[in-house]
């Protein structure tokens, strides 16, 4: 899972999923949410750090 309030303060969203899925559905949240379009590759190193998976 990955918190965008993690990265965006103000932000509530809660993203599940395997990393792949979540990196995928982050990018569409960010643009849509943040404007961030594409979402900058430094951010995308910051994310993948912050996203926890869990097992089942
Ligand atoms: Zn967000």
């Amino acid at each position: 899972m990955f918190r965008c309030g993690d990265v965006i303060p103000d932000c509530d969203e809660e993203i599940r999923g395997s990393e792949a899925e979540i990196l995928q559905l982050v990018a569409k949240h960010a643009a849509e949410a943040h404007g961030m379009d594409p979402l900058p590759g430094a951010l995308v190193s910051v994310i993948a750090d912050k996203i926890t998976t869990v097992n089942g």
